[in-house]
């Protein structure tokens, strides 16, 4: 069948796509099937928020050769600042003392996209189709079968999903999640600052919820608010100036004034585990797999991770990429660093945006112990940094 494929990535967002570049060396005949057109700048995830990649990407993005491209577009976080409003205690933590060039890139998920986009189509062992959606799917002991809105079929030995919290090929197969509303909603926007940050990122905990400021180009920080569900009409109706009033009181002056906002975003929080994530002949990955808090920016870390250990298995001795022993092989390797994430985020959020008072000086104490404990602190910032888990050749600087 000339339909055939060795791999069919469906979606074709950030996770979907990194997995497709990851494997532009190999000899794998591949198809990555997008809702969206890549050459109209349309996909919903490249918007104006800045993502804060962990070293550990930095890394992996390095050894496929990309990191030269994405590195323009990119701000260094040389330091991160953690703080409480109203309880004592803080705690910071720094690229020198943990003896590493950066602790993070902040980088704007638009212009990752058009890097991505344009690698995508120069990629000749690639077949990109979009817009198109997948309506159908079939699982055989030999490949998967999909058919297309457009009316198209397609096969392959193995279909990785990437399509997203939402995932349509989770409800073609009819498959579980764990699920955890938040009841809040993440607000953002680029913010200009009086004084510059010099490479700092903020997090403040703050009755209403976490406020972040990543370090971005031109002197801007990408915000990301996080508000109870219902809170965020009114911040998004007001004017730009009553905005920034609003935010300015619960960031404080740590950047001086802030002078200016841009386009402002929301987003509803849950939080999605696919159960089962490894079927037959089908993989879930990124978002598909495990959709997570933004608090501490490690969504797509832990997606690009998902994709380094699988591209490693996909290009290893097995001759059938959809063979059950490689998928049982990733799954072992990946399910503790997804569980670890999954469980470190959730406890933060739990923490962090709570306001019993008790917790407040529990967050207090600890944050301000944190900071005279170098031990922990850097146990800490090493997992961030996506340093802890060096499971995939790409995260070991190895080419595949
Ligand atoms: C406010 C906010 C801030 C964040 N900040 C950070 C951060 O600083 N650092 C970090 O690591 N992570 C961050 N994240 C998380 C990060 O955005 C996600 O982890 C990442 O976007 C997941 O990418 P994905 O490719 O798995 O899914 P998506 O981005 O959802 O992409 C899925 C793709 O699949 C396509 N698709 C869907 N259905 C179909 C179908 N049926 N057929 C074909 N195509 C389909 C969609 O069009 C889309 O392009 C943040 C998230 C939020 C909400």
């Amino acid at each position: 069948m000339n339909n055939h494929y060795d791999v069919i990535i469906v979606g074709g967002g950030m996770v979907g796509a990194s997995l497709a570049l990851a494997l532009k060396q190999s000899d794998l005949k591949i198809a990555l099937i997008e809702a969206f057109s890549v050459k109209l700048d349309q996909q919903p995830s490249y918007d104006d928020r800045g993502i804060a990649l962990s070293y550990g990407s930095q890394r992996i993005f390095e050894t496929m050769g990309l990191w030269s491209k994405l590195a323009p577009y990119s701000t260094t976080i040389s330091d991160i600042h953690i703080s409480d409003r109203g309880h004592f205690g803080a705690t910071r933590l720094s690229a020198k003392q943990e003896g590493v060039p950066a602790l993070g890139q902040v980088i704007l998920a638009r212009a990752m996209g058009q890097v991505f986009n344009q690698a995508m189509l120069e990629q000749e062992n690639l077949d990109l189709i979009c817009p198109a959606n997948v309506t159908e799917l079939e699982q055989t002991e030999q490949h998967v079968i999909i058919s297309l809105n457009d009316g198209q079929q397609l096969s392959a030995n193995l279909i990785v999903a990437a399509d997203g919290a939402n995932s349509t090929i989770r409800r073609l197969l009819n498959l579980a999640v764990t699920e955890n509303d938040y009841q809040q909603v993440a607000i953002t926007a680029n913010i200009s600052t009086e004084r510059p940050h010099l490479g700092k990122a903020f997090e403040r905990f703050a009755e209403t919820g976490p406020v972040a400021l990543l370090p971005m180009s031109d002197n801007r920080s990408s915000l990301i608010w996080t508000v109870n569900t219902g809170e965020e009409t009114e911040l998004l109706e007001l004017s730009d100036q009553d905005f920034l009033n609003r935010l300015q009181v619960h960031f404080g002056y740590r950047l001086g004034k802030l002078t200016q906002v841009g386009q402002r975003g929301s987003f509803p929080l849950k939080m999605t585990q696919t159960q089962q994530p490894v079927q037959q002949r089908i993989v879930f990955i990124g978002n598909a797999a495990h959709n997570l808090h933004p608090i501490a920016g490690q969504g797509f870390n832990l997606g690009l991770r998902d994709v380094a250990v699988l591209a490693d298995k996909l290009c290893s001795t097995y001759a059938d990429c959809g063979d059950p022993e490689l998928l049982h092989d990733y799954q072992r390797w990946q399910q503790s660093d997804q569980d670890t994430v999954i469980k470190t985020t959730d406890l933060l959020v739990n923490l962090f945006s709570n306001d019993n008072a008790l917790l407040g000086h529990a967050r207090g104490a600890g944050l301000a112990l944190l900071d005279i404990l170098p031990r922990t602190k850097s146990h800490i910032a090493q997992s961030s940094m996506g340093l802890a888990n060096k499971q995939s050749r790409l995260a070991r600087g190895i080419d595949l």
